[in-house]
């Protein structure tokens, strides 16, 4: 990344007392671990931190230190405001209303919207905490445990466990190198990726119960109905699309899931050669080739008609 970026955010940190860092609605892993990680580093530097996540920390991260400092709001007055791992500053749910044009955006999505006044986007990292972690090696900010713990979350996370087409060797450095300051690749793997809730599992049930497959398309929905019968507590997929996006005769999978305001959130996943962020970005979300979203108005069938109709198109003119 260039170094005259990386130097002006080393100024920008050295400048602030009190520092805001926040990431987007529905977190994952490298919300949690780039909200995480780079707060615990600015913490060691003495400064004053607050993390917002405006849907909290998913229970499967719970068990990273640290976590439980992550509140839902932001309250007071900040000299630094950053925004990780969103495309667009609408991801971020409602939490930057007051508070105006963030100072700056770090992330790795290709659509990256560039709304910060400082952007640190560089698409061909793995993951927001690969950003985080250059950061923190660029600027002499040093890495302990914790910090070490929720970056390699969010490593593992967005390279589903080192098994995207984007993981390269220096992916696999940067893991060794957190593992060098301890931190433990198999218990964060199967606490961040394989143990599931018995209620996500049953929500899966009910989505895999209408799963239904069109060519190399597949999709299936959740409803708000089936949240409350596997009384799951989250408004996300439990993950199911990534259990879709394993099935071998298709080239593009989709879940639905309704929301309680009116909208649907839809997640594409696809094979290399087929580019969902930009049938997302049609819809007005965003992404990554092989891995994208929306938020869209409407109802459940409606939005799963018109979204279906754009995905064949694109397929279409893949063939
Ligand atoms: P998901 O399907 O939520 O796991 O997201 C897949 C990818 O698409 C991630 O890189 C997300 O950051 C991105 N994404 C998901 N939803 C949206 C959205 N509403 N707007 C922009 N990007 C999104
Ligand atoms: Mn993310
Ligand atoms: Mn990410």
């Amino acid at each position: 990344m260039n170094k005259e970026l990386i130097q002006k955010f080393g100024d920008l940190v050295s400048r602030a007392d009190r520092i805001l860092i926040i990431s987007h609605i529905r977190p994952d892993g490298d919300a949690v671990g780039s909200t995480l990680g780079l707060g615990l580093i600015l913490e060691e530097l003495g400064k004053e931190v607050s993390l917002v996540l405006e849907d909290g920390v998913p229970k499967v991260f719970n068990h990273l230190t640290g976590s439980d400092r992550i509140i839902k709001e932001a309250i007071g007055v900040f000299d630094l405001v950053i925004v990780v791992d969103c495309s667009d500053i609408d991801r971020i749910g409602s939490v930057l209303d007051e508070y105006g044009e963030p100072d700056v955006n770090i992330d790795h999505h290709p659509t990256n919207t560039q709304f910060g006044k400082l952007n640190l986007v560089r698409d061909n990292a793995v993951a927001t905490v690969e950003i985080v972690f250059d950061l923190a090696k660029e600027l002499d900010y040093q890495i302990n445990l914790p910090i070490a713990e929720a970056l390699l979350t969010g490593l593992l996370t967005d390279s589903l466990g080192f098994r995207t087409s984007n993981t390269n060797p220096q992916t696999l450095q940067i893991a060794s190198e957190l593992m060098e300051v301890g931190a433990n690749l198999p218990i964060l793997y199967r606490k961040a990726m394989l143990e599931k809730s018995f209620q996500a599992v049953k929500y899966w049930g009910e989505g895999l119960s209408r799963i239904q497959m069109e060519d190399r398309l597949v999709w299936t929905s959740l409803s708000l109905e089936d949240r409350i019968a596997a009384d799951y507590p989250g408004r996300d997929d439990a993950d199911l699309i990534n259990v879709l996006a394993r099935i071998k005769e298709t080239d593009i999978s989709i879940v639905f899931v309704e929301q309680k305001n009116g909208s649907v959130k839809v997640s594409w996943r696809s094979r290399p050669g087929f580019d969902v962020a930009s049938i997302a970005t049609q819809f007005g979300g965003g992404g990554h080739k092989p891995a994208a979203g929306a938020d869209i108005k409407g109802d459940l069938k409606n939005v799963q008609q018109d979204v279906l109709e754009a995905t064949r198109k694109s397929l279409q003119k893949s063939d």
